[in-house]
């Protein structure tokens, strides 16, 4: 059977779901302007991520990745969030909840977000609710109900003490520190002693954790490693009884295998996706559109964001 694009059943649904996720990909942040991978015109097809996104890579040579990591994180701080953000992140308001999501069996937490995005924008349009969020209420939005499976774009690794930092400077050489790389293929080639190191530039010969002068690394996901939280999302999707797919086309594995696993155990998914992908085959109900638009309607949210 068709996945259905009836919004009245979707609603009644939600409100009888007892565990809620969301799967997001990089279609909720398309009408942001982050560029996207695999689709039409993605990353992929200009860039050779074994080069600029894998440990091995970064092993041969880091000054590429490095370089193509602060074009990526130029790109994101540019950006702000939009409207699919805002009513995800809505949801973590106790009185939008008790609207939408009545039936929950914790009625206190909000739905998991699982991302596959690094842009950090579902945690910023987070911090747009601090007004109305309890800090408790907040941190368990952003820390427990927040799980970024492909790492964060301003967070980064020392390879040698293990120590990740956040950050929103470019933390890469002077020479680019104040300048904008128009692209990750800038011809301008950066020396191995300008990447950014544990303790910043002007480490001064300490060894202790922080600051230990060793080589860091973006603290994302790259091919051929493990995404991040995955005990505990497949934790979670054990009881959820509605998962929401957005902007993905949740081809790649593990994503492919969350719909599976909820759609195994009785549960319910909708895909809201800008066009049709074949995994939508398997789904409840399908929402074809900006999810930017197709999101607050279907939640019945246009009022709250
Ligand atoms: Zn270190």
């Amino acid at each position: 059977m068709s996945p259905s694009d009836d919004i009245a059943s979707f609603q009644d649904a939600l409100r009888k779901a007892k565990q809620v996720a969301i799967l997001a990909g990089a279609g909720l942040s398309a009408a942001s302007g982050i560029p996207t991978y695999r689709g039409k015109g993605g990353i992929w097809h200009e860039h050779d991520h074994d080069k600029v996104a894998s440990l091995d890579g970064f092993k041969k040579d880091p000054a590429p990745v490095w370089q193509f990591h602060h074009w990526i994180k130029q790109v994101c701080l540019a950006a702000s969030v939009n409207d699919a953000h805002r009513v995800l992140a809505s949801l973590s308001l106790p009185e939008v909840r008790g609207k939408v999501l009545s039936g929950l069996k914790d009625p206190s937490s909000p739905p998991l977000l699982i991302t596959q995005n690094m842009d950090g924008l579902s945690s910023l349009a987070l911090d747009s609710l601090k007004d109305q969020l309890s800090p408790e209420d907040m941190h368990k939005a952003k820390h427990e109900r927040l799980i970024e499976m492909h790492g964060n774009i301003y967070r980064q690794t020392c390879l040698q003490c293990r120590h990740t930092s956040v950050s929103t400077d470019c933390h890469l050489a002077d020479q680019f520190a104040g300048s904008k790389v128009q692209s990750s293929t800038s011809s301008a080639k950066l020396a191995l002693d300008q990447l950014p190191r544990c303790g910043g530039s002007s480490w001064n010969g300490s060894n202790r954790y922080g600051k230990c002068g060793g080589p860091l690394r973006p603290a994302v996901v790259w091919f051929g490693e493990i995404p991040e939280g995955m005990g505990d999302i497949g934790r979670y999707l054990n009881w959820t009884d509605m998962l929401i797919v957005v902007g993905t086309s949740a081809i790649v594995q593990p994503a492919a295998g969350f719909i599976k696993a909820v759609k195994d155990r009785g549960g319910k998914v909708a895909f809201f996706n800008l066009e049709k992908v074949e995994k939508d085959q398997d789904a409840d109900w399908l929402f074809l559109g900006r999810c930017e638009e197709t999101l607050p309607l279907a939640l019945g949210l246009t009022n709250t964001i």
